[in-house]
């Protein structure tokens, strides 16, 4: 028997997140309790170490609007976005963070906008005061960085949202990019958005899983999946390097012809340095746009799912 869809999935991320999740599930489901008729909560493991996804089972035998996904390993939370995308029934998908920093408070208001008419709705971080001084700044460098140079504005915003079908399936289905950036993407496809403002509060369990690292390669996926800007950066500076150019070489050259010895060996070396660095640098960043095309090209799944629960599909996988 086919069952009619329900109003509203909720889409749950969750690595090491079994003590969160022990509070964070009954929160949601009496908050949804209290606003939608019908709606399911989908949980992926990705690939926790802890007691994750026997929590999930647990309160999934407990209640068959929850249910769960557990991927064979840690694929990062953006494969887990897009597995909760794939596997959610309802007319509308809201993502949200398993340790309670993304507000179930606000899920009505999420809810309202929708009904409205938004296609997408937005929560947007109004302030950081609970983050330590470093993760602000790197989470405040990283969004400048990705908004500036893909020129898509996710200042602030967040991975809480809520999505209509139609977006859900676009981004489920007609994304075919492996390596992905959520924010960005839900931004980039446009429709009818809406924007609600919310604080960040403290995380519930363990530490934040993000290093300074992770939100730097984030960035580095976000900016080579936006935009090829830093390659014309590295033309516009060969220009510039090859106007220097000109203009010392000819410098040179008029002094041999003046019959003056050529010196300066120190300014030999620099020069040499410098732009051997600036070569290297080069290299690098196309390096990035290459290695993006490899992992692209190589067209491996985004993720492995090992079990599920409470789930209809007999093929999980991608
Ligand atoms: N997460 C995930 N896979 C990962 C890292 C994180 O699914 O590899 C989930 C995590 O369980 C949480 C959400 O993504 O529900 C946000 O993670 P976290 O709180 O560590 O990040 P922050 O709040 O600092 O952005
Ligand atoms: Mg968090």
């Amino acid at each position: 028997m086919m069952m009619p869809p329900p109003e509203i999935s909720v889409i749950i991320p969750a690595y090491n997140e079994g003590e969160s999740l022990d509070r964070a599930i009954p929160i949601i489901r009496e908050i949804l309790d209290t606003c939608v008729k019908d709606w399911e909560m989908l949980i992926i493991d990705d690939g926790s170490r802890d007691d994750t996804y026997p929590r999930v089972c647990h309160f999934a035998t407990e209640d068959a609007r929850i249910k769960g996904v557990s991927f064979s390993r840690n694929f990062g939370k953006e494969a887990a976005l897009l597995a909760g995308m794939k596997h959610a029934k309802g007319r509308a998908a809201i993502t949200i963070d398993a340790d309670l920093q993304h507000p179930p408070a606000m899920i009505p208001e999420l809810i309202a906008q929708w009904r409205r008419g938004a296609k997408i709705v937005h929560a947007v971080k109004r302030s950081r005061k609970k983050d330590s001084l470093g993760k602000r700044f790197s989470a405040y460098l990283a969004n400048k960085i990705i908004s500036r140079m893909g020129g898509i504005n996710i200042r602030n915003s967040s991975d809480y949202k809520l999505l209509d079908r139609e977006i859900v399936d676009i981004l489920a289905y007609c994304l075919p990019e492996r390596e992905r950036f959520f924010r960005g993407l839900s931004s980039w496809i446009g429709f009818e958005e809406e924007y609600i403002y919310f604080d960040v509060s403290d995380r519930i369990g363990s530490e934040s899983k993000w290093s300074f690292w992770g939100l730097m390669e984030l960035s580095i996926t976000a900016i080579t999946s936006f935009t090829s800007l830093p390659l014309r950066i590295i033309t516009f500076l060969g220009i510039v390097t090859l106007g220097l150019g000109f203009g010392v070489a000819s410098d040179a050259l008029w002094s041999w012809y003046q019959g003056e010895a050529v010196s300066g060996f120190a300014t030999l070396i620099i020069t040499l340095l410098l732009i051997g660095s600036f070569i290297m640098i080069s290299l690098g960043i196309i390096g990035e746009y290459i290695a993006k095309i490899y992992e692209e090209i190589k067209a491996r799944p985004p993720y492995l799912v090992k079990s599920t629960v409470g789930l209809d599909d007999s093929r999980p996988n991608p």
